[in-house]
């Protein structure tokens, strides 16, 4: 069948002619040959075919506007370096052309200067196409040289005009090649990178198929293991023999799990046996990459870290807090760290577990809050509590406190704390320190401190007690106007005989007996003490002579009508009382006393059972 096709105005011979000249051509582009080789076959057949023209492709940069190749089979080689050394932008000079395409290229202004470049070449420049891509953009040009300067002959345009399509493609082909090869070698290079990154962290990468069972390890897997590049065998029921007996079974429940879906990632640490025997601990982590249609794992992919000098360290880690928890548990009272963050929040970082004993909590019930402590401590003391942390804090000063605590199962008991205190750079304060029980040594201190103060025998102030609670009353009196204060002076009467009639002890019984009258007697503002053997003071502040002689008479009648019962005998006893008024004028505390016992000889020399006031 032969196809007409003189209705479409096509000239099918020219087509026929390219084709047919251009097989050479047409088979280059089709097996990829250097772009370089293609576009020289192109030129090279032009100038066969039409020797009154020689011919040069100049290929642009893509980018840089600039001479990327220029193929000229049959000009030199320092002509092409001379255009490229020209400095024009190419691009924009055959856009400038193009725009008015009757004239072409041959119209730029950069023409002249080209011709002229050809010419210290012996080359005549006598016309040029411009090369176009299908998408619009400038992809090179086609210059034509004639042998003495003529215009090129119709033929020899058309011949290369007709190649220009053949050129485009070729060019593009060879753009879009090296597109390809630059992304994959830049894939390749980042690949690369990562593998290398990750081997060089002491990390190997496995690429397991789960159809085959077989894994491939990485150079760095094996190396982990101290083994050569893939020294052994890579079925997967091989490398589950290197893994320790103890871990193998969790180990396979992990995959299980992960090729079941269970979980998003295969994550497991476990001991392996390396190349000299000895287990190394590793991290796992993987992850199924492929799935059939049915959910069955077919690929899976994931990296093997060594973890043994971690596993080391933390292991040392754990060493020291275990020696550290034990010691500070042997040691009686509560070792501690105490942390007082800005916010007034406080809690104890650490506890040791002496703290059963000394708060009876558990550490972890003041792990967060330490307000379970507060709770625990003495109202009476809690704000002392307070207030020294707080100085403490302010300060960064060494805390010290005894204080009480009321707990559940000890009751009252005393406390003693010490700790350093260090600031932390987010402004809060932890101290480092120990509470022991201080309950013994307090009550020691207390009853030295009533020793010091108290008489044995009635339980009353001791003169030396009393003494100087009198200098304080007289320090008061001098600071205050108008103020009356009645100073007692009472002596028991024959009580020299008592005891000689009816022995020392019961003397004893008296004195308890006559100080027991005397403390009820008494306000709470007033004082008393025992000054002598059988001898008694009294301190009546606000009180003027008239209302100490009414309390020294009911002093009287009360110790009139209380006989001491021993036995069938009643032994009852009297007493002479002196009464003074202490002045502000005073020299000391000695000088109302001595007036008051004055009184009081007057008293006894009276007869005795008697009161008497010193002359004001
Ligand atoms: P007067 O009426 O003049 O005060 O006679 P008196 O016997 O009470 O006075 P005197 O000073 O002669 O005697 C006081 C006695 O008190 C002498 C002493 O043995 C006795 N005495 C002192 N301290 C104690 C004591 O702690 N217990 C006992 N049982 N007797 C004591
Ligand atoms: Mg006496
Ligand atoms: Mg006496």
């Amino acid at each position: 069948m032969t196809l007409d096709m003189s209705c479409l105005n096509v000239d099918v011979d020219r087509y026929q002619r390219l084709l047919a000249t251009n097989t050479l051509v047409l088979s280059h582009i089709a097996q990829r040959a250097p772009l370089v080789q293609t576009l020289t076959c192109i030129v090279g057949g032009i100038e066969d075919q039409n020797p009154d023209i020689r011919g040069a492709i100049l290929v642009l940069d893509a980018d840089s506007h600039r001479l990327q190749m220029g193929v000229a089979p049959g000009l030199p080689q320092a002509y092409l370096h001379a255009i490229d050394g020209m400095d024009i932008d190419l691009r924009t000079e055959v856009r400038k052309g193009a725009a008015s395409r009757a004239t072409q290229i041959e119209a730029g202004q950069f023409w002249p200067g080209f011709c002229e470049q050809a010419l210290r070449y012996g080359l005549h420049a006598c016309a040029a196409v411009p090369i176009e891509s299908v998408a619009g953009g400038v992809l090179g040009i086609f210059v034509v040289y004639s042998q003495d300067g003529s215009p090129p002959s119709d033929a020899s345009r058309q011949a290369v005009a007709d190649v220009s399509s053949l050129i485009i493609i070729a060019i593009e082909r060879a753009q879009v090649e090296t597109w390809i090869e630059n992304a994959e070698k830049a894939l390749i290079e980042s690949e690369t990178r990562m593998a290398l990154a990750i081997e060089g962290s002491g990390t190997g990468i496995w690429d397991r198929n789960v159809l085959t069972d077989e894994i491939h390890y990485s150079a760095g897997w094996w190396s982990i293991l101290g083994y050569a590049d893939a020294e052994l065998s890579n079925h997967i029921e091989e490398s589950y023999t290197r893994v320790h007996p103890d871990d193998l079974a969790y180990v396979q429940e992990a995959i299980q799990d992960h090729f079941n879906q269970k979980t998003e990632n295969y994550m497991v640490e476990h001991r392996i046996r390396c190349k000299d025997g000895h287990y190394k601990w590793i991290s796992s982590r993987g992850k199924v990459v492929s799935r059939d249609a049915d959910g069955k794992p077919l690929r899976m992919i994931g990296t093997t870290t060594d973890i043994s000098a971690l596993r080391t360290l933390s292991d040392r880690l754990q060493q020291s807090v275990d020696l550290i928890s034990n010691l500070t548990n042997e040691v009686p009272g509560l070792v501690y760290q105490y942390r007082l963050l800005p916010s007034g929040l406080a809690y104890f970082p650490y506890a040791s577990g002496g703290i059963r004993d000394i708060y009876e909590l558990a550490p972890r019930q003041v792990a967060l809050n330490a307000s379970l402590v507060d709770a625990v401590i003495h109202p009476d003391d809690l704000p002392a509590y307070r207030a020294s942390l707080e100085a403490s804090a302010a300060s960064l000063s060494p805390w010290h406190l005894e204080y009480r605590v009321i707990l559940p199962k000890q009751g009252l008991r005393w406390r003693r704390g010490d700790a350093r205190p260090r600031r932390l750079p987010d402004g809060s304060v932890v101290w480092h320190g120990f509470i022991t029980d201080a309950t013994d040594h307090k009550s020691v201190e207390i009853e030295l401190q009533e020793f010091a103060t108290t008489d044995f025998l009635t339980k009353l102030p001791n003169r030396r007690y009393f003494m100087a609670q009198m200098e304080q009353e007289l320090a008061r009196i001098r600071s205050l106007a108008n103020t009356d204060t009645a100073v007692l002076m009472c002596d028991l009467d024959h009580f020299k005989a008592i005891n000689d009639r009816y022995g020392h002890a019961v003397g004893d019984q008296v004195l308890k007996l006559f100080a027991t009258i005397l403390r009820e007697e008494l306000r709470k503002s007033d004082t008393v003490g025992r000054v002598g053997g059988e001898e008694f003071a009294v301190v009546l502040p606000g009180v003027g002579t008239t209302e100490a002689s009414a309390f020294a008479r009911r002093v009287q009648k009360r110790i009139a009508r209380s006989p001491l019962r021993v036995g069938d005998e009643a032994i009852l006893v009297t007493v002479s009382i002196g009464i003074s008024v202490m002045k502000a004028t005073d020299a000391d505390a000695e000088a109302s006393l001595f007036r008051s016992d004055g009184a009081l000889y007057r008293a006894k020399a009276g007869g005795r059972n008697r009161i008497e006031i010193a002359p004001g």
